[in-house]
């Protein structure tokens, strides 16, 4: 008999998708997963469907396989294997996000790296690294992390990364809880749309590693803040 999950740790993923509609970075695709508090070979996510809509009953834990563990024999998203192969790789991972959030997807296609421009974003880090999946997948995949072999690979190119982009495709963030994945996937599609921007007036001055470290060290003590506003703000607009 599986461990149940504190419901607690449910209603949070239920919140996180809202809450990742409602700023901007899902839409009707992409998904949040959360690792099982009670078993660190499991982790929990939707069955496939829109993140909008996710309630608690929508919630199925899936192992570290790809193989999904629910009573009612439901499915999850085919790209499951982004989430299981990072838990695997990475114990100190809690929470994995992956979506397409539109202003990232231009850094994964270009030269240019997505660098840390803002306070808010040094979590970035000195850079962020890109996956090329045809190194993996050949010259005609349909892009899609679709088994362990292609979620391992991103794993090993994730490393300990807080954010990794997806070539052509978009990206995945990672954190120590779901408020930590979700502060850092809206941030990174701000820090994106803002590091455009600046481009756009001339030469950008980046921050320095140090002080990409010392901010991202620095948001870490207020997630809370943020998390409460944006799922009062994902409440009020599903309540309309
Ligand atoms: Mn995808």
């Amino acid at each position: 008999m599986p461990h149940t999950a504190n419901p607690q740790l449910i209603e949070d993923l239920v919140a996180a998708n809202h809450i990742l509609v409602n700023e901007g970075v899902l839409d009707g695709f992409g998904h949040i997963s959360v690792r099982h508090d009670k078993d660190p070979s499991r982790f929990l996510i939707a069955r496939s469907m829109a993140p909008g809509l996710v309630t608690a009953a929508d919630i199925v834990a899936v192992d570290l396989d790809g193989v999904v563990h629910d009573a009612q024999g439901r499915h999850t998203y085919v790209e499951r294997f982004i989430h299981s192969e990072i838990y695997r790789a990475q114990p100190g991972v809690m929470s994995v996000i992956h979506s397409h959030s539109a202003s990232v997807v231009p850094f994964s296609v270009s030269n240019t790296r997505l660098r840390p421009i803002c306070h808010m974003s040094g979590f970035l880090g000195a850079t962020t690294p890109v996956f090329e999946i045809r190194y993996s997948a050949g010259e005609s995949s349909d892009l899609l992390i679709r088994n362990q072999a292609l979620g391992k690979a991103l794993a090993d190119l994730l490393g300990t990364s807080a954010v990794a982009l997806m070539r052509g495709h978009g990206s995945v963030a990672v954190g120590r809880s779901i408020q930590q994945s979700v502060f850092r996937a809206i941030y990174t599609e701000s820090n994106a749309r803002l590091q455009s921007q600046a481009m756009q007036l001339g030469e950008v001055n980046y921050m320095t590693p140090g002080e990409a470290q010392a901010t991202s060290d620095m948001v870490d003590e207020h997630l809370e803040r943020p998390w409460q506003i944006w799922k009062q703000e994902a409440a009020d607009k599903i309540a309309r």
